[in-house]
């Protein structure tokens, strides 16, 4: 299935193999087990879409998803309607209609939110469900481990569905604040014992110790995205960013190429010009020279083309970059042809560390003006 802009007339293009990421899941729900598994989708899915990525999944088996926003919930729910729903991001009062009607389930994080949600639920008989999020060590959202457990000593409350906490330094397997937050977690689990617990994200699945709970929740590693850092990526590529070469020209010795000048041409060189920028989401950062990031130059991206690597050459712009191609044999690639920027080639996680950042906020800053084309065989 193809969506997004007219494959005619975009510049770039994005294939989305929901094959692979089914796979990914399905690899991820085995390493879980004795856990079942859910699907974050929070940010359209990681930018991916989750109109074409929770249908899958749902084929796939999975029955429970967690977002950020109620808006992004009542997107799930429009595609998969006997869903379970969490909302990350905490809960305001004049939400509460829909989450009612939608059937979402708010991920409570703080004592005001329990009490906010405790009033809106006192004249009610059918109690609406809630989950618990406790902060154990990240100090982002959810209740203190006191409060959690003074929370559960107080017969008059009622109980959440899902008790959740979030690990900081998952993708780290040797630092410290894991075990502090796993034990933590352990005693909260006691504490609440006979309700649904969560604890691991996509690092957290390979941590052994992690598995014991209920419910795992994977994001990044879902969409292809390395789970852990150093080492190789057991998850299969999933997206492929490929961009239109505009016109192929040659640069002389001695010029430079793009704003501020910032690359000097050493030899004659050939240039791909090509129609992706930052406004695309291709960072500036990932320049191949001239744009110092907290006082680094980075080496800047390379793209893939005709068999070989190509690096980026002068500074990204808002909808054009070029690459240098003068080490490809003459005619090897032509206007028209494209350029692959992530994918097979160029792993998803290799372009976000040229651009100094993370797999996550190159998925996730996904421009509009790709043609989107979904790739999924019948037979899942
Ligand atoms: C984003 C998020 C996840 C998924 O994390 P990944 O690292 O992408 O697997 C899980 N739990 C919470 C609370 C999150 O915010």
């Amino acid at each position: 299935m193809t969506t997004g802009a007219d494959p005619r007339l975009a510049g770039g293009r994005l294939t989305i193999d929901l094959d692979a990421l089914v796979a990914n899941w399905q690899l991820l729900a085995e390493k879980s087990l004795p856990a079942q598994t859910s699907a974050v989708v929070k940010a359209d899915a990681y930018g991916l879409g989750i109109i074409h990525v929770v249908p899958a999944l749902w084929q796939a088996g999975c029955r429970t998803f967690f977002v950020a926003l109620a808006e992004e919930g009542l997107r799930v729910r429009a595609v998969a309607p006997d869903a379970r729903v969490f909302v990350l991001n905490g809960f305001f009062s004049e939400a509460l209609p829909v989450y009612e009607e939608s059937d979402l389930i708010p991920v409570l994080g703080s004592l005001q939110e329990l009490d906010l949600w405790r009033s809106l639920n006192a004249k009610r008989k059918d109690k609406l469900p809630f989950a618990l999020h406790v902060d154990t060590g990240m100090n982002r959202l959810g209740v203190t481990l006191d409060e959690a457990l003074a929370f559960a000593a107080d017969r008059r409350n009622d109980k959440p569905i899902l008790l959740m906490t979030h690990l900081a330094t998952a993708d780290d397997r040797a630092h410290a604040l894991n075990d502090r937050q796993i034990q933590s977690f352990h005693k909260l689990r006691a504490a609440f014992s006979g309700i649904e617990s969560s604890i691991a994200n996509s690092p957290g699945i390979f941590h052994s110790g992690v598995g014991e709970y209920e419910l795992s929740r994977p994001g990044v590693a879902m969409y292809g995205g390395e789970p852990f850092s150093g080492g190789a990526n057991p998850m299969r590529h999933v997206v492929t960013l490929e961009a239109r070469i505009v016109q192929i020209r040659t640069g002389r010795k001695g010029e430079t190429v793009g704003y501020g000048a910032t690359a000097r041409l050493g030899r004659d060189t050939r240039i791909a010009v090509c129609s992706v920028g930052y406004a695309d989401g291709y960072l500036r950062s990932a320049s191949g020279s001239g744009v110092p990031l907290r006082g680094t130059v980075l080496n800047g991206g390379e793209g893939f083309v005709a068999g070989s690597k190509v690096p980026v050459l002068g500074r990204i712009t808002m909808d054009l970059t070029s690459f240098d191609i003068t080490d490809l044999p003459v005619d090897a690639v032509r206007p028209g042809d494209y350029i692959e920027l992530f994918g097979q080639n160029v792993p998803l996680d290799d372009a976000a560390r040229a651009a100094g950042t993370i797999g996550y906020e190159l998925l996730t800053s996904l421009g509009t003006r790709y043609h989107r084309r979904y790739l999924k065989s019948e037979s899942n």
